[in-house]
């Protein structure tokens, strides 16, 4: 069966999702499909109005659901419903997400649809398995700390994996008890609202997700400052993270979950498998065309291997299939949007001009759409703007070290610290530099985070504050209270 589908014959969910039904949305902005640059739909933006609406909405469906008292198990068994959905409807998201996004739909059927489908059963599986606790005190009291929903959370996400991020955000919250008012990225909404409507089907009482449509400084904004808004979760630039907190700081006070930008370095010493290495980085910067949070951007490699990789890494990132989302062959995916290849194309000249080499690619496909071709940019030092700033496309950059001081300073970014790669065979070293290099996730010999939602996704530095997936991600969901009683 092909997975190949014509991008003109599908029917779009139209409007806002508020309380289980789509709510007529004024015209908003013209939307652009990736893949050929044609204008395909339209996203409304909700105002501050409307927004209250779905948050008012929110509440009120706790009120009468009953859902953050629930006994637990009826949670879990109503979100595993939810990911078999997912699963079984597994082609139309693809098809929704594909259209709008940068990603094929080859890929969402082997990951994504999966991935997110994991990830609500993982956060199921917490509703009941993690609760109070009973804390030691003098034998004539008991304590205790004891656990609940924050209430209404708010979530915003980001283009580049539509559908994961929202399972990132709505598998912890939902489990944890609370309802959700989330705005996914105004360029791909569709297959979340899609995915909305499955929750619903799986028995999740209508109301508890509300999906608002729009842009940052109008619907982010009016979400994000909601007094009635208990806890925000975000997923996006670490720009637009800075700006949510200011926003928050002037609303009120709130916890927040931020996950922001990245520029990590991946670190080669000259004992690593240079093979291996040179696969595992083209896979990282080419994913997606370098447009995931994590994407290993930056190489840093021992001085005497350092020909060697740079010539393994050419050869295989020539190896591309670029193509429409909507062909399942595609394996090489365009850019998210015109700005973004502009963007992207005045830092790779920028560095060039500062004396980077360019060593592969440089420029945008000769194809319809927004494609850009896998880049690679030698002679660079730090203060180049390739080296500096998050480019969130397929760019790389080469840099060579001679000891193991000089590699850590320069894996070091004064910004970011997401993410890093280390390739070495020496396990004294590996360990030594796993404890010395400051980031959130450091992969060794390998550079995917795959699917083991055990382990927690955040930053350090301004890369972010708290985590998503792991047990850190159901506990952020809920607060907790101090009990003492007197026996
Ligand atoms: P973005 O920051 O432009 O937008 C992300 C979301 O935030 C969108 O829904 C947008 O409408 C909203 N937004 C923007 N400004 C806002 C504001 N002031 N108030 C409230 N909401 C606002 O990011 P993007 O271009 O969609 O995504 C790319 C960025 O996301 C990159 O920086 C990438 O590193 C980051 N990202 C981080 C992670 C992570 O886990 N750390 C994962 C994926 C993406």
């Amino acid at each position: 069966m092909s997975l190949s589908f014509d991008p003109n014959s599908l029917t779009l969910p139209q409007g806002h999702y508020i309380g289980g039904t789509y709510v007529a949305a004024r015209e908003g902005m013209t939307l652009y499909r990736p893949s050929d640059a044609v204008a395909f739909a339209d996203c409304p933006i909700a105002d501050a109005a409307l927004v209250d609406q779905a948050v008012q909405t929110a509440k009120q469906a706790l009120k009468t659901s009953g859902w953050g008292t629930l006994r637990p198990r009826e949670r879990t068994k109503i979100l595993q419903r939810w990911a078999d959905l997912i699963e079984q409807h597994g082609e139309t998201l693809a098809k929704l997400e594909a259209v709008a996004s940068t990603r094929p739909v080859g890929h969402l059927i082997a990951g994504d649809i999966a991935v997110t489908a994991e990830q609500i059963r993982f956060f199921a599986e917490f509703a009941d398995k993690e609760g109070s606790d009973l804390v030691p005190t003098d034998g004539n009291s008991l304590g205790m700390i004891m656990t609940e929903p924050y209430g209404v959370v708010g979530a915003i996400t980001p283009w580049n994996f539509p559908l994961s991020m929202a399972g990132w955000k709505l598998g912890p919250a939902l489990a944890a008890g609370n309802a959700v008012v989330l705005k996914p990225s105004e360029m791909t909404p569709f297959a979340t609202l899609y995915m909305t409507e499955l929750a619903e089907k799986a028995g999740l009482p209508a109301g508890l997700i509300n999906i608002v449509l729009g842009d940052g400084p109008t619907t982010g904004n009016a979400l994000t400052g909601h007094p009635d808004i208990a806890k925000v979760s975000f997923t996006g630039s670490t720009g637009a993270g800075s700006a949510i907190m200011a926003n928050i700081a002037r609303t009120g006070v709130k916890p927040m979950t931020l996950e922001l930008g990245g520029k990590s370095p991946q670190v080669v010493f000259a004992d690593a498998d240079l093979d291996q290495t040179a696969d595992a980085i083209a896979r990282s910067i080419l994913g997606n065309a370098g447009q995931a949070c994590v994407a290993g951007s930056r190489v840093i490699v021992q001085d005497s291997v350092a020909d060697e990789l740079t010539a393994r890494l050419i050869a295989r990132m020539t190896v591309i299939r670029p193509g429409p989302t909507w062909d399942e062959l595609t394996d090489y995916a365009p850019i998210i949007s015109e700005r973004q290849i502009a963007r992207m194309s005045s830092i790779v000249e920028a560095s060039k001009a500062a004396g980077a080499e360019c060593l592969l690619g440089g420029e945008r496909l000769d194809r319809p759409g927004y494609f850009y071709a896998p880049t690679l940019l030698g002679n660079v030092t730090e203060n180049s703007p390739a080296v500096r700033e998050e480019i969130f496309g397929p760019v790389l950059t080469i840099q060579s070290f001679h000891d193991e001081a000089e590699a850590l300073a320069l894996a070091d970014h004064p910004t970011y610290g997401l993410a890093a790669g280390l390739f070495t065979r020496d396990l004294s070293r590996a360990i030594r530099l796993t404890q010395a290099l400051q980031a959130g996730t450091v992969w060794v010999n390998r550079y995917s985070r795959s699917r083991d939602h055990i382990l927690p996704t955040g930053g350090y530095k301004q890369s972010g504050i708290g985590k998503d997936l792991g047990r850190e991600a159901y506990q952020a969901n809920r607060k907790s209270k101090s009990v003492l009683i007197s026996l």
